[in-house]
């Protein structure tokens, strides 16, 4: 009976060791054929969705992470909804990896914002710059022959955008050219206009008042609330508007002819803004009295007076004689009412 049970015993243990003899062999050329055949790889996806197989997973990610963070130049940030999720996976040794194909997928999922600097005029925007810098400077080149009350309201404002969209240098400067040039258009069309306005007021104001008669000899009479005395005792040689020999032009002032050296009076208070040789008038004085009335005192010997200096109807500013344009001595005298000469006997004499 015991024998029985030993030989049986025996023989099961023969049969298992055969059997895990077998099953070792088996294993042994499973993995062969799997080492053969396969190797280990990540399967990459994004968002549910296989994007490729890498192999060294840290090394993508790691690239990945550098992608999504980059702030270098102008990207001011970057969006992405979902990092890609890494699988471990036997895949086939002809299957080959693509790290390149997987960061194309996550550079196409990735949103980039960009920073720059837009030059605004006003709440127009002119042009946009990739630096601070360059719109300062840009701005500063346009400005610098300018006249100071020119404002082309220029501004650098950052702006955000996921468009990679620039102007260069060129481009703004003649954007900005543009601007300037229809503000200085602008701005000397209302000076002009200003002007003009100024003469009209002048000479409307002029026109409502009553002077002394035109040919009556009066020694002095008042033009726009102020009293005019005459400049200087003589005979009239030449009226205001005559032509004359020596004379292409009509005449914009009265002459007063008299001995050379007598002193010339200011007609009224005012302030010298000119006292020198100018051309065919010679030596010449301009007074300035205000309300864009200005008298000019031509063909002096001599001068008494400087610019800047006031002066009144007392104040003797120079003397008769023949200099510039004059064939003998006399005081050619002038009133100016916003820069047009008028007939100074419609105010005096
Ligand atoms: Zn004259």
């Amino acid at each position: 009976m015991n024998l029985i049970l030993v030989n049986w015993v025996k023989y099961c243990t023969k049969e298992v060791f055969k059997t895990l003899k077998l099953l070792s062999i088996g294993s042994a050329i499973v993995l062969t054929v799997v080492v053969v055949k396969y190797k280990p790889a990540y399967k990459v996806t994004l968002s549910g969705e296989t994007i490729g197989f890498v192999i060294d997973k840290e090394l993508v990610s790691s690239k990945v992470e550098k992608y999504v963070n980059d702030t270098s130049g102008n990207i001011a940030f970057r969006e992405i909804d979902n990092l890609p999720e890494y699988e471990l996976k036997l895949i086939s040794r002809d299957r080959k990896t693509n790290e390149k194909d997987v960061m194309l997928a996550v550079q196409n999922v990735t949103k980039t914002t960009y920073k720059f600097y837009a030059i605004n005029s006003g709440d127009e925007q002119r042009a946009v710059m990739e630096s601070e810098k360059d719109a300062e400077s840009i701005i500063n080149e346009i400005k610098s022959d300018l006249k100071s009350e020119i404002d082309l309201k220029l501004g650098i404002v950052e702006i955000y955008t996921d468009e990679y969209k620039v102007n260069t240098l060129e481009e703004a400067k003649n954007s900005l050219n543009e601007v300037k040039g229809a503000r200085v258009f602008e701005y000397e069309a209302e000076i002009k206009e200003k002007e003009k306005q100024e003469r009209e007021k002048v000479l409307k104001l002029a026109k409502t008042r009553t002077y002394a008669t035109a040919g009556s000899v009066a020694p002095s009479g008042n033009l726009n609330g102020m009293a005019l005395s005459i400049p200087v005792s003589g005979s009239i040689s030449s009226r205001f508007g005559e032509r004359s020999s020596i004379r292409s032009s009509i005449h914009t002032g009265l002459d007063i002819a008299t001995s050379s050296g007598n002193g010339i009076r200011a007609t009224t208070t005012g302030t010298v803004t000119f006292a020198g040789y100018k051309g065919s008038y010679g030596n010449l004085i301009i007074i300035n009295h205000g309300n864009g009335v200005e008298t000019y005192y031509a063909h002096c010997s001599a001068i008494y007076v400087s610019p800047g200096q006031s002066v009144d109807s007392s104040t003797t500013i120079g003397a008769v004689g023949a200099t510039g344009n004059a064939t003998g001595p006399h005081l050619h005298f002038e009133i100016r009412l916003g820069g047009t000469p008028v007939n100074p006997q419609n105010y005096l004499y």
